[in-house]
């Protein structure tokens, strides 16, 4: 691990695996410049990644190259809560309280959209979970490319370009085709999140998912048996983070916005 040369780095190791979720963050962070979104560059194709050296279940093959239209993507990514009303969302990355310190470009609403399959998957999670008193609070789930592309650019302007060189951070994530959901447990009679050991998007050992004992160890491991259940993979490094499979995946930069009525 190397010193932190911008913000301080409370964590011991920042483990951003493909760019699966945003480098470890807690809200100590210093805000950085926010991120004009004008100047956000749309994802850049780099030349043959030289595909991360990180070992991860999924990898950057896995993401088109293409950014599909958003007619497309509007037609293909619903509302998880239209799925389920009872899911709740906490949308980090539409507000400042996230490692960049501002909203992420692309955010213009809390919502949280996923493919169809993966949102109608989720909502039968919720339904098994509800039963037993618990429900699920969904982070973040659809990530526009542009959101994803100012991430990178925030690893360049707080001087930790070593995240990208070590394939900490990559330009692409499964969060850009809808197809990746993070997310945690809550009692349904509290409103309370259950202990996971770590706040979302702290990405330190102390998040791999197996590196639990006692009541943590079980809560994750219920909500990874929840959402395996339905489909939904775990990513061993951080356990919030589930990835979703469908046969034609595609990549979007569709900006999130409120919902229309209809
Ligand atoms: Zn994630």
């Amino acid at each position: 691990m190397r010193p932190p040369a911008g913000p301080r780095a409370p964590v011991a190791a920042l483990l951003v695996l493909l760019g699966a979720c945003a480098p470890a963050l807690t809200p100590a962070v210093e805000p950085a410049p926010a991120p004009a979104p004008a100047a956000a560059p749309r994802v850049a194709t780099p030349a043959p990644a030289p595909a991360s050296t990180a070992a991860a279940p999924v990898g950057p093959a896995a993401v088109p190259d293409a950014i599909a239209p958003d007619a497309v993507a509007e037609s293909l990514l619903v509302d998880v809560q239209r799925v389920d009303s009872t899911i709740a969302v906490d949308v980090r990355y539409a507000t400042p309280y996230n490692f960049v310190g501002a909203v992420l470009p692309g955010y213009d609403a809390p919502r949280v959209l996923l493919r169809r399959e993966a949102a109608a998957a989720l909502g039968r999670v919720q339904a098994a979970l509800r039963a037993e008193g618990v429900g699920l609070r969904v982070f973040d789930g659809y990530r526009p490319a542009r959101a994803t592309a100012a991430m990178v650019d925030w690893t360049r302007r707080v001087r930790r370009e070593d995240l990208l060189r070590d394939g900490y951070i990559a330009e692409r994530s499964r969060h850009n085709l809808g197809l990746a959901v993070d997310l945690t447990l809550v009692d349904l009679a509290s409103g309370r999140e259950l202990k996971m050991g770590t706040a979302f998007d702290t990405f330190s050992r102390a998040a791999h998912t197996a590196n639990a004992t006692g009541e943590t160890a079980v809560n994750r491991q219920r909500l990874v048996r929840a959402m395996r259940a339905e489909g939904f993979v775990n990513l061993p490094e951080e356990w919030w983070h589930f990835s979703y499979d469908v046969p034609d995946p595609l990549r979007f930069d569709l900006v999130i916005r409120p919902a229309r009525d209809e």
